[in-house]
């Protein structure tokens, strides 16, 4: 009896003082390593432009059918992206993604980034499917239009449309 109680009280001793491995989350949140897949976002050029320029690449990519994207050409006076189409409608579907990044490989124009945020939950389906007025980052960027977009653009700033 007193050897088992001995042993007990030594095996929690030994472990008292030990680093622990858990953390107070939400309060705190474990270091994410660089290339973490998170939540997806359309970025933007540092005129407004949007990057996406609805090639569907990254709908074709997806192994698990979660993009759906349609293609609408540009006004030339009043452009939403460089060249000559723009994604008219981006949907992601949170819960069809599997977060490999494929998608993100495949972006010709590296608009499409998968971000470090995790917390995605919800409470519905169709809060979790994502559209544009999600997905597009209005955020200061420093992305600069390349000079080899066809039609070549102009330049001037536009006010980002999502
Ligand atoms: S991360 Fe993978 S599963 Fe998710 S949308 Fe991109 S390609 Fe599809
Ligand atoms: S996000 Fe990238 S790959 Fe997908 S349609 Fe837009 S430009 Fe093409």
């Amino acid at each position: 009896m007193f050897t088992e109680i001995a042993k007990g009280l030594y095996t929690t001793l030994k472990v008292l003082f030990r680093p622990k491995v858990t953390i107070r989350y939400p309060d705190e949140k474990k270091q994410r390593s660089a290339r973490y897949h998170g939540r997806h976002e359309l970025r933007t050029y540092d005129n407004g432009l949007e990057m996406c320029i609805g090639c569907e690449l990254c709908q074709v990519a997806c192994p698990a059918a979660a993009i759906t994207v349609l293609a609408a050409e540009n006004d030339p006076a009043n452009p939403h992206s460089p060249g000559e189409r723009y994604g008219y409608k981006y949907q992601v579907d949170m819960l069809r993604c599997i977060f490999c990044g494929l998608c993100e490989e495949a972006c010709p124009t590296d608009c499409l980034h998968l971000t470090q945020e995790f917390e995605l939950a919800d409470y519905t389906r169709e809060s979790l499917i994502y559209q544009k007025d999600r997905l597009v980052n209005k955020l200061p960027s420093s992305f600069k239009v390349p000079g080899n977009v066809y039609p070549p653009f102009d330049g001037r700033k536009v006010v980002v449309k999502a």
